[in-house]
């Protein structure tokens, strides 16, 4: 008999939906039973081993079709290693004389030779490992059915589970629009997190308890609001849960009456809300939404996407599309934020496989160290500039030195391009991020040095409160709500109002109940968040006068716990 089984995560992103479990094998940790075969078995399970390194190869060569010389090489030495016999010969002796499954043998064997590489405690020879696990793991996961980045075969009415997915698959996922995600790891702020919310997928992270026994097609429940998953529900939870899809759908009606209304508070004070977007054609959703402009646009997906570096031109006719599309509504375009979860396989930037990625070459830092990449795209945003009204913002800032550097960048940027007769708008906003403690600490002096500023909470709150965003085992201590993160932003926003420039809040935080009281009651009027998210987010201010919310603020402020806050904020949301 089957007993309904209530696992407790972390709730994500919004939703019920009922269907299917679709489970996605974890990439580095494939675990392959050992099975022992019959003499007879020898043969075709060779061939499938030879089949699968084949498999391998085209899927190297149609990556390695780029004019890049370095992207080349890399792939070559990767066929180089497929094609090594004598390590062929190896796994063959001891497939022969073991009688053991062949994917348990290259497993093994490739692990091995990994570790002695690695044992050797040389960098080169831990890239050599790290290259000889990407290679045969491909190996592996074909001959185990399951190839990297192959979500295909995920049927309609699919719950996707994983152990962990990056953003990359996020952009894979959307094809095929599964009714939910869950993860057994992951933060509710992961880049992944916030692309399966910008889709409107609703998501439960952090199942460590989801059971081993669950299999491809058992019926499952996901609450995303909730943060559970329920497999094999029972008769009653799959009829309360048919109710609850039911108001869903007639709260969503309701809420789409208010995408054509401006957001408002109770009492006529206006906040302009912004969307989120990470591609050209979301543009199009943000204006359904109700969106008033772009407030991030996250161009580091346009590489994602494509897996490659883009060239001037592609750059410039995605921000141009994106510009033509909101017309006369603002447009702010952040520079590439590079880096830590989001990396673009197919660009040869060695380094970027770092020890302490977040803490590392991320964001600007990148872009500085890269000057070409950063004045191409530099090019390509003041070369779209004519086409509509754009602010570009920078992210990862720590220091007025960095900007200088951009600004002198930017100059050297304009003078090209007028030289070469392009048109482009001189006076283009540039503003920058605030999403590290020392940016908001020195934000007084940044405001003298840029025209708006953009308070990245995501990364705000990870930095200050030492907590990564994507670890499902800390996300407890992950709260924007702790005094330390409201005294940060309530710093920034006062230093911004002093020498009048623009501040708006453009992480996760922004879109959230609490985010919205919180930070339009600390006075600012610019919010910006995903584009689902809209809807909900009018209907939360209107509840409330300009008043109410700056007196929450302010005890706020005055509060020492993110606990209490929290409790008080709830007990406002729930009158
Ligand atoms: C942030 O850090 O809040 C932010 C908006 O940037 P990202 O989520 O892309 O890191
Ligand atoms: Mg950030």
């Amino acid at each position: 008999m089957v007993f309904m089984n209530i696992v407790n995560g972390i709730p994500v992103s919004n939703g019920c939906r009922k269907g299917r479990l679709f489970i996605i094998p974890d990439r580095n940790e494939t675990e392959i039973s050992k099975n022992s075969i019959k003499p007879s078995e020898i043969e075709p399970q060779w061939n499938l081993f030879l089949n699968a390194v084949q498999q391998v190869k085209n899927d190297l060569q149609s990556m390695s079709d780029s004019d890049n010389p370095d992207e080349k090489k890399i792939f070559e030495s990767y066929k180089m290693m497929l094609e090594d016999q004598v390590f062929i010969d190896e796994i063959k002796k001891e497939f022969t004389s073991r009688l053991l499954n062949i994917s348990y043998i290259v497993l093994t064997k490739y692990r091995k030779s990994a570790e002695m590489l690695i044992a050797a405690n040389n960098d080169y020879l831990k890239q050599r490992a790290d290259d000889i696990c990407d290679v045969y793991g491909r190996v592996v996961q074909i001959l185990n059915g399951s190839e990297k980045h192959n979500f295909d075969n995920i049927p309609q009415n699919a719950v996707v589970f994983a152990k962990n997915l990056q953003p990359t698959d996020a952009v894979a996922l959307e094809k095929k629009q599964p009714l939910a995600v869950i993860l057994q790891e992951g933060g509710p702020n992961s880049h992944f997190a916030i692309l399966i919310r910008n889709y409107g997928i609703p998501a439960v992270f952090g199942l460590s308890a989801f059971p081993k026994s669950a299999a491809m097609n058992d019926e499952v429940i996901v609450d995303g609001a909730k943060g559970i998953v329920i497999l094999d529900p029972d008769k009653t939870t799959l009829e309360e849960y048919s109710k609850k899809e039911q108001q869903e759908l007639s709260q969503s009606r309701r809420l789409s009456a208010l995408k054509k209304q401006p957001a408002k508070t109770k009492d006529g004070f206006v906040v302009s809300l912004f969307a989120n977007i990470s591609s050209p054609e979301e543009a199009q959703t943000a204006l359904k939404q109700g969106a008033d402009g772009i407030g991030l646009f996250r161009t580091e997906f346009l590489f994602i996407k494509e897996n490659r570096l883009l060239t001037e031109e592609e750059q410039f006719l995605a921000y141009k599309s994106v510009l033509q599309t909101m017309k006369d509504k603002p447009v702010t375009i952040r520079t590439l934020d590079i880096g830590a979860d989001k990396i673009i396989e197919n660009a040869d930037y060695k380094g970027l496989d770092e020890e302490n990625p977040l803490l590392g070459w991320r964001g600007i830092r990148f872009c500085l160290d890269n000057k070409e990449l950063f004045i191409t795209q530099l090019r390509a945003l003041y070369r779209a500039s004519v086409y509509g009204k754009l602010k570009i913002m920078f992210p990862m800032i720590t220091s007025c030195d960095e900007v200088e550097i951009i600004l002198k960048l930017v100059k050297t940027v304009k003078a090209s391009l007028k030289k070469e007769g392009l048109p482009f708008t001189e006076d283009v906003p540039l503003g920058v991020m605030i999403e590290t403690p020392s940016a908001a600490i020195v934000s007084d002096f940044l405001a003298k040095k840029c025209s708006f500023f953009s308070i990245g909470t995501n990364d705000l709150t990870q930095y200050s409160l030492s907590v990564d965003r994507d670890n499902s085992k800390v996300s407890s201590l992950y709260a924007e709500t702790h005094p330390a993160v409201l005294r940060l932003i309530n710093t920034t926003v006062k230093n911004a109002k002093k020498r009048r420039i623009p501040v708006s809040v453009c992480g996760e935080f922004a879109s959230r109940p609490e985010g919205l009281m919180l930070l339009a009651g600390m006075g600012i009027d610019q919010l910006s968040m995903s584009c689902a998210m809209i809807p909900a987010a009018k209907d939360i201010l209107s509840r409330y006068t300009a008043t109410e919310l700056e007196q929450i603020a302010k005890k706020a402020l005055r509060t020492n716990t993110a606990l209490k806050i929290n409790e008080e904020l709830k007990r406002k949301l729930d009158k």
